[in-house]
Order: structure tokens, then C-alpha cells, then sequence
């Protein structure tokens, strides 16, 4: 029996630590960091709530120290993702039946699992597994905690909202979860995301098939258990880390595919999108498609920005993690009138600004993500060193001997189209073109139409007219847009995030948008005295 009508509060965001020198917070995680550096976990598939060893394996090792194996993760083939799919939708029924309320306590207990006695965990697992410091794991874990508690909050906000009422009659909107199970697919670079892409759905009453990226899952299968103490019941959230080839052939095209809930790059978002279109026929629904994807994300300086402040947000948005955000400043545009000044600023900076290991306190950032990452963006330094169309004023080095380290560099590109000014490179590069004052107007329509993306940017000018002007000028560039602010570093519920043009769906992950797309209405409408007549009134 459940006599009241239940609420949620509105949710406080999780509260990060800053682990200053000598705190005890910050002894507890570095020596989780180091405990999790010598053990090498056995990470099963969770099917239908048991555990699945498959025997088909692969290393997962740590990016800054690629000798050291810290995990071994098993693999899921065709019979395993087709019964992953069998024990979500087997699970549907009596999930959707429960209480929302019930539904929305099991997040929340895994949320406060999660900031209390499984915080260091997940952060250690996020900084050993994903090469993050301890304050970019802590502000990920925190993401998290909010997702979970702000998603539940916003669909409280989606099932209040009712129509008008009728004299005589009652109307009513049922939101239904989707009719099938939901596909999540998630990136390496946030726990938070990996975690929230199969919650969100969830908490709307879905069932979930959610495929790890392998160098993430090692928090991701801590976050998954925590989610099973938090008494979510077997099968829905089934958690199956597999080969992303094998997860579109035999999850992405079953009949049964309601939803899919994707963060990563535009290319695999693209794939699936054209694996759905080719089965449109097969499905008995059609499947809501959710992605957030890529960015080339922008700074654009007025002759009016302060330099400091334009130079440390640069630095702290290309940088942070490696610019492995999805929202890091990877493009620059700087009036030549500021760029003496910006230059040598930088350089200043700079000095301090190096990738080491995640266990030293000074470096700014660590390892990019693997092997693939590191070719990559090393082939894009090279070209720049040799090409006549851009100069690296800083870093540029390299060395994979023990990490796969991309010291933090800055290009200046003489091309305004120079390839690293408009491709998605996803390492810690800025590339800087410098205009001409009196070429703004063409600087600023180069900045919206020279990549596909559409994600995050910012403006940095303390004239209040230019603000507006740039603001105006850029109004589709970004679907997360900042003044005098670095473009990273969104809050739940502060800064809904996501992109459009190739960088998504544009949803905003965290929000209410994302919670809409996880449920399907049903209007009813009841009639208190139903009529009896034939004829209307003016037939008579
Ligand atoms: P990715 O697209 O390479 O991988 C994402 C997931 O897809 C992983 O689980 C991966 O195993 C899987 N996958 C890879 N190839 C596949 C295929 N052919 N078929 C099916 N699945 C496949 O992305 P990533 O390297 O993990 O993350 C980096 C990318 O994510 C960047 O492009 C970044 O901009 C984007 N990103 C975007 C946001 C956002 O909110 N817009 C947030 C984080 C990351």
C-alpha cells in the first residue's frame, strides 16, 4: 500500500575535495591508488545478476605505466550479448511495476554508496585505469553522484507534469518506459558517463545492456557492484564489456533495441546510426537514438580579453586530462593586437605545465588513454613540425618508453583550415590562429563553419559589446557556451551539457531533456458519466 505522495528534494551537487597537501582524505586514496597498482582484478561479464568468466581475455594495464596489468577483463562474444538481452527484457516487467519511488531509492543508496564508503575505490580505479590525478578522478566520481540523484530528481519533475482537467472527465499522462530494452554504449574518459548512460534509462523503469569501453572497466565494474549492493535487482543492468564490433551486430540490431544511449566519438555514434537505419524494419519500435559525440571546441579572444585570464583558461581547458574532455579547447582564435602579450604569457606558464605520472603532485596532467592515442597524436606533432602552415611554440615532445606521455603543446596555425585547427585530435593540443583586428568578423565566421562540431566554446572580452557580438556571431557553435570562462568543467544541474551539428543529439546529459527521451506517454482520459446519446445536438 503506498498512501502519500513521495518527494524528492531538489539534490545539492555532490561536494568535491580539494586533497590539499597532508589532509587524511588524501593519504586514504594515494594509498588505495598504490594498493589497486599491484593487484590485477578478474573483471567478469554481469548477466542477468551472475557473474560470467568467458575465458576469451584481454590486459587492461595502466596508460602512464603500460608494463603494469591491472586488470584482466572477459570478454562477451554472440551468445553472451544475445543473453544479456534476454535477461534485461526478462527483467522489464517487474521492474517497471515497482514504485517509481523504490525505483528512485536503489540510485540514490547507489550514489551515496559511492560518495561515502566506495568514493576512494572508484577514484582510485578511475586514476589507475584512465590516468587521471586525484582531483580529475574525485570531480569524475562527483559527476557521477550528481547524475544519479539529479536523474531521479528530474523525472519526478517529468511525472508531475499533468494536463488540464476536463469537466466531467480526468485526464492523465502515464510515462512508460520504452517498450523493449536500451543499448548503452560509453567512452573511456568519464566513470561518470559510463556509469550514467545504462542509470538514466533505468531509473525511468528501462532495462539496460551496457558495454564498457575496455580501458574504463575497471571503474566500471566497482560502480557496477555498487549498483548491486544498492539492491538493484538482477538483469536491469546487465553488464557486458565485448568487442564494440560484436555489441552493434548482435545488441544494436535486436528486434527488441527500444533505445540507444551513446557517448564517444561521431565515427562509432555514425556507425550504429546507419546499423539501426538498414533494420528499421526489424524492430517493433523505433529505437530512440541519444548520443553525445566530438568536438573541436573553441576559445575566441577579443582585443578587449584580459590575457591572464584568457591564458589560463587556454591552458586549464586544452590541458586538463590530457584534453581528453570532450569539452577541451583544442582551437584558438587571437587578435593579433593581444598575441605578443598572450605569447609570452603562455610561455611563462608553461614552465609548469607537463604530463607525468598520476602519483606526481606537480604534473599538470598524465598519459593519454593507450597505444592508438598515442600513435595518433604524435603523427598530427610531427606533421606540424614540418609543415610550413603551423609552428609549435610549446612542448611538442613525446616518450612512450613507460607512459604513453603527449607533453601539453601549442601550435600556431598559419592556415586557419590547418588540419589540427578543425580535426578532432583528443590529446592535450591547442592550436592557435592568430587574426587580424580588423578581420574579426571573418575570424569569427571561420571559427563557426571550419569544423562539423558544435560543443563547447567560449569568449573571452571585457568590452560588453563584443561580448554580445561574438555571443551572437556563435550561436550555433556551441551547445555549451562560456564568457570569460574556460569552456570545460559543466555541473549537473548548473550547466546541462551537450553539442549538436556532429557533435549529437544534443539532449544534455543530467537533465530533463535526457529523462524525456527515456519515456513514452500514454494519455488517458477517463469519462465520469459517459454519454449515452446517438445523435449530436445539432442532428436533433
Ligand atoms: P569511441 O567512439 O572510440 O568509443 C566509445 C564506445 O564505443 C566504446 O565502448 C568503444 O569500445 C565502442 N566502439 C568502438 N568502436 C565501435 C564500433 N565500431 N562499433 C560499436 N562500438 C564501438 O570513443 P572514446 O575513444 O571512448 O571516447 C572519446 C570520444 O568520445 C571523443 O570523440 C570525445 O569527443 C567523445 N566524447 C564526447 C562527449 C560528449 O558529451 N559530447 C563526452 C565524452 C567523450
Amino acid at each position: 500500500m503506498q498512501n502519500g505522495i513521495f518527494q524528492l528534494a531538489r539534490p545539492q551537487n555532490e561536494h568535491s575535495m580539494n586533497f590539499a597537501t597532508g589532509c587524511p582524505e588524501r593519504e586514504a586514496l594515494l594509498s588505495e591508488v598504490k594498493r589497486q597498482r599491484e593487484k590485477v582484478v578478474e573483471i567478469p561479464l554481469v548477466i542477468g545478476g551472475k557473474e560470467v568468466y568467458t575465458g576469451r581475455t584481454v590486459d587492461v594495464v595502466e596508460p602512464h605505466r603500460h608494463g603494469n596489468r591491472i586488470a584482466t577483463l572477459h570478454l562477451g562474444g554472440e551468445a553472451e550479448l544475445r543473453r544479456a538481452v534476454d535477461a534485461a527484457c526478462a527483467a522489464a516487467d517487474d521492474w517497471a511495476a515497482l514504485p517509481w519511488e523504490d525505483r528512485a531509492a536503489v540510485f540514490m543508496k547507489a550514489a551515496d554508496l559511492l560518495a561515502g564508503p566506495y568514493r576512494f575505490q572508484v577514484e582510485a580505479a578511475t586514476m589507475v585505469g584512465q590516468s587521471k590525478n586525484l582531483w580529475e578522478a574525485e570531480i569524475d566520481v562527483c559527476e557521477l553522484c550528481d547524475f544519479l540523484r539529479f536523474n531521479a530528481y528530474f523525472l519526478q519533475e517529468i511525472y508531475r507534469n499533468q494536463p488540464g482537467i476536463t469537466p466531467g472527465a480526468i485526464n492523465r499522462i502515464e510515462y512508460r518506459p520504452l517498450e523493449g530494452f536500451v543499448a548503452a554504449l560509453t567512452p573511456f574518459n568519464f566513470t561518470s558517463i559510463g556509469g550514467n548512460l545504462a542509470c538514466a534509462p533505468a531509473v525511468a523503469g528501462n532495462v539496460a545492456v551496457w558495454k564498457p569501453s575496455t580501458t574504463a572497466t575497471l571503474s566500471n565494474y566497482f560502480f557496477m557492484r555498487i549498483l548491486q549492493e544498492a539492491g538493484l535487482p538482477d538483469g536491469v543492468i546487465n553488464f557486458v564489456p565485448s568487442r564494440g564490433v560484436d555489441f552493434s551486430r548482435f545488441v544494436i540490431t535486436d528486434p527488441r533495441l527500444a533505445g540507444f544511449h551513446f557517448t564517444g566519438s561521431t565515427e562509432v555514434f555514425n556507425s550504429v546510426w546507419r546499423e539501426v537505419g538498414s533494420h528499421i524494419e526489424r524492430y517493433h519500435s523505433y529505437p530512440r537514438l541519444v548520443g553525445e559525440t566530438g568536438g573541436k571546441d573553441f576559445i575566441f579572444a577579443d582585443s578587449s580579453a584580459s590575457v591572464d585570464a584568457l591564458v589560463s583558461g587556454m591552458i586549464r581547458a586544452a590541458f586538463s586530462y590530457a584534453g581528453q574532455k570532450c569539452s577541451a579547447a583544442s582551437r584558438a582564435y587571437i587578435p593579433a593586437s593581444l598575441w605578443p602579450a598572450v605569447r609570452e604569457k603562455l610561455h611563462e606558464s608553461m614552465r609548469e605545465v607537463y604530463a607525468g605520472d598520476i602519483l606526481d603532485p606537480h604534473a599538470f596532467c598524465n598519459a593519454v588513454i593507450d597505444r592508438a592515442a598515442f600513435d595518433r597524436i604524435r603523427a598530427c606533432l610531427e606533421d606540424a613540425a614540418a609543415s610550413p602552415e603551423a609552428e609549435i611554440v610549446e612542448g611538442g615532445g613525446t616518450d612512450d618508453s613507460v607512459g604513453y606521455f603527449i607533453q601539453p603543446t601549442v601550435i600556431r596555425a598559419m592556415d586557419p583550415r590547418y588540419k589540427t585547427m578543425v580535426e578532432e585530435m583528443f590529446g592535450p593540443v591547442l592550436t592557435v590562429f592568430v587574426y587580424e583586428d580588423k578581420e574579426q568578423d571573418e575570424a569569427l565566421r571561420l571559427c563557426d563553419t571550419s569544423t562539423k562540431y558544435g560543443l563547447t566554446g567560449a569568449v573571452y572580452a571585457q568590452d560588453r559589446a563584443a561580448v554580445l557580438k561574438i555571443s551572437r556571431a556563435l550561436s550555433q557553435a556551441a551547445g555549451n557556451f562560456y564568457i570569460n570562462e574556460k569552456p570545460t568543467g559543466a555541473v549537473v544541474g548548473q550547466q546541462p551539457f551537450g553539442g549538436s551539428r556532429a557533435s549529437g543529439t544534443n539532449d544534455k546529459a543530467g537533465s530533463a531533456t535526457n529523462m524525456m527521451r527515456w519515456v513514452s506517454q500514454r494519455s488517458v482520459k477517463e469519462v465520469l458519466v459517459p454519454d449515452t446519446d446517438v445523435l449530436l445536438p445539432h442532428m436533433k
